[in-house]
């Protein structure tokens, strides 16, 4: 699983902060990441802050940090590079290409809907318009779960949700319709996919709320494409 900590509010920080006072940051796979965080410190002054948000983001490697940090030293807002940094590290999430084994798998079912979950939901759909996607599975950035996001123009257009947590989407008729399709997660390959022109949607949204509809046209057809995502199979399967 890949996760960014996203963190608000004093509470929080001083909780993260009293964790990362228990380990030793000199040492371990942090070092370089905490020796940059130094360096990062000592130019802009901003010492304590900019350890605590290295150590806290814990998954971003040395060279995304030096890649950010070249970044913020261009930037002319330098006055919170902390904060510059955070929005610069959260921002998108990796897509993942095939061949990887989580595109292959069926997730698991999401339990509760956290507050940390609508932060990855958000950046689900940032990540998914940054890459020109109009759907997004959370195996497609790493994630053992039940959830994809579509194109809020899409779902709007149908007065659809655009989030979708834990979904059961059946075909409606079986009159089916044959379209070109392509997947972040498959680069430059576009296939002929034949899919139900209807199906029924069950599902629930970021807020917990239940939706049951039919969908038609284009909506059908990225609901059938990202569920397909959660149960594994890929337009190559088909
Ligand atoms: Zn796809």
């Amino acid at each position: 699983m890949v996760m960014t900590k996203i963190f608000t509010g004093p509470v929080k920080i001083g909780k993260e902060l009293a964790k990362i006072k228990q380990r030793n940051p000199e040492r371990g796979v942090h070092s370089e990441i905490h020796a940059l965080a130094k360096e990062i410190s000592e130019t802009f002054g901003e010492p304590k802050k900019f350890a605590m948000y290295l150590g806290i983001i814990k998954n971003i490697g040395p060279s995304k940090s030096y890649r950010i940090f070249s970044k913020i030293k261009q930037s002319k807002n330098v006055q919170t590079p902390g904060r510059l940094f955070v929005y610069e590290s959260t921002k998108t999430m990796q897509i993942v290409k095939v061949p990887n084994k989580i595109l292959k798998e069926k997730l698991k079912t999401v339990n509760a809907i956290t507050a940390s979950l609508k932060k990855v939901i958000l950046k689900m759909k940032k990540t998914m318009k940054e890459n020109q996607g109009i759907g997004l599975a959370a195996n497609q950035v790493g994630l053992d779960m039940q959830l994809f996001v579509i194109d809020e123009k899409l779902s709007k257009g149908h007065n659809a949700p655009s989030v979708y947590i834990n979904p059961e989407i059946k075909p409606y008729l079986k009159q089916t319709e044959e379209l070109e399709e392509g997947c972040l997660s498959i680069p430059d390959i576009w296939l002929k996919i034949k899919r139900p022109k209807k199906v029924k949607v069950k599902s629930a949204d970021e807020e917990g709320k239940k939706h049951k509809f039919i969908a038609k046209g284009m909506l059908a057809r990225v609901l059938q494409h990202e569920y397909d995502h959660l149960h594994g199979v890929l337009i190559t399967d088909k």
